[in-house]
């Protein structure tokens, strides 16, 4: 047991998510359908959004959103450089200039002054990262949008089933949720736009499937009506049946999943107090349930005696997966390199980022997980540590 690989996560997925997907396969739908648009229904009725709309990946969702917002050259987007590289390429494909805004090193995310600070008579659209499973937070932030006339996309790739305020994130504004195969909820890859804006959601629905007119989905023959025109060029970004219908179940235990993930977060959090220089991330102090998407520690190697790269690689010789989220899009090899090239002004100073980015470790953490598991990683933390220990 000791010797086999605990993996960083694992999917949710159940006998019967298997079950639902070979049914799919044999019902001769196996693309965009009818299990589309449950996923659709799903998503509006736990967000409470108007609209939802399924896509092969929560990057294309970005894409689309991007595009149908008019997002391009000339244009800044406010973001932090500690998020999942996909924003970042989006927001640089489109033409737009990249922003990178600060994190509160406490807890990861970025606040309402930090973005304020970066505004410019330029910047069109504010990207930020609910982070590891807490929520932004959103008052400040979405006060700021509308005092500056400034559209507002959350990504939410980590925080489908976090709240803020009582309220599920996603409740407001436009938001994308990630559902690939590391993601809370997974279709192994897949992702969902949501938003109470219908023309948006109409647009992003268009660009979807070939620019195709939107027409209701067609219950009888499952699709769309084969009259269907183009009406602008669009992608191809929907989301097989196969996939959508492997999160049906998941989202009916949704709270099941966040409460087994909670409790396993509990525990780490409790038992790392032990550990000097391995220290969980801090919960925001607003009003808000966790879904304990990651279960993030920083690697002070002042304390600790190692640094962080070098504890994943003493965890791996345990058969410990371990994972970093993120490294900074600033320092990657592309943006790090032609930044002040490609925008005509200089990389932000982001010191609380440089610093996470050397530091962060995400432990395994899924919700088949025992608390055996837990102990397995905290003692092969302590032995570390303690090996290390001048
Ligand atoms: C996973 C992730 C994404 C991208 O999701 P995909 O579905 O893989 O495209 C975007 N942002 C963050 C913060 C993520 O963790």
């Amino acid at each position: 047991m000791q010797n086999s690989f605990l993996p960083l996560c694992r999917p949710a997925l159940n006998d019967a998510d298997i079950d639902a997907a070979v049914a799919v396969l044999r019902s001769g739908w196996i693309t965009t359908g009818a299990k589309n648009a449950q996923l659709e229904q799903d998503i509006c009725r736990l967000t409470g959004a108007s609209h939802a709309i399924a896509l092969s990946s929560a990057t294309a969702g970005m894409h689309l959103a991007l595009l149908a917002l008019g997002i391009g050259p000339g244009d800044e987007v406010i973001t932090p450089s500690l998020t999942w590289v996909s924003t970042i390429n989006m927001i640089a494909l489109t033409g737009a200039t990249p922003v990178f805004v600060e994190v509160d090193p406490a807890t990861l995310m970025t606040t309402a002054e930090q973005i304020e600070a970066l505004i410019t008579p330029r910047t069109r659209l504010i990207i930020p990262v609910h982070f590891a499973g807490a929520s932004l937070d959103l008052d400040p932030i979405y006060a700021l949008a509308e005092r500056h006339g400034i559209t507002v996309i959350e990504d939410a790739a980590h925080a489908l089933g976090a709240q803020y305020k009582g309220q599920p994130v996603g409740y407001r504004g436009h938001c994308i949720f990630s559902l690939h195969a590391i993601k809370n909820v997974t279709t192994a890859e897949g992702g969902v736009f949501i938003t109470s804006d219908q023309a948006l959601a109409d647009r992003i629905r268009r660009l979807k499937f070939h620019g195709l007119a939107v027409d209701a989905f067609d219950r009888e023959t499952h699709g769309r009506t084969p009259q269907a025109e183009v009406v602008e060029p669009g992608f191809k970004y929907n989301l097989p049946d196969i996939s959508a219908v492997l999160a049906l179940g998941q989202l009916e235990r949704l709270e099941e999943i966040t409460a087994a993930r909670q409790a396993l977060a509990d525990d780490y959090i409790e038992k790392l107090r032990d550990i000097p220089g391995i220290t969980p991330l801090q919960d925001p102090a607003h009003d808000h349930e966790h879904c304990r998407h990651l279960m993030v520690v920083r690697v002070v190697p002042e304390k600790a005696g190692l640094d962080r790269n070098q504890l994943i690689e003493a965890l791996k010789a345990r058969q410990i997966g371990a994972g970093i989220h993120f490294l900074p899009a600033h320092l990657q090899k592309y943006y790090h390199d032609h930044y002040t090239a490609l925008y005509a002004r200089d990389m932000p100073s982001l010191p609380h980022t440089t610093l996470a980015g050397g530091q962060i470790c995400s432990l395994p953490l899924f919700p088949a997980m025992t608390s055996d598991d837990v102990d397995r990683v905290i003692g092969a933390l302590k032995t570390i540590v303690t090996q290390h220990e001048k």
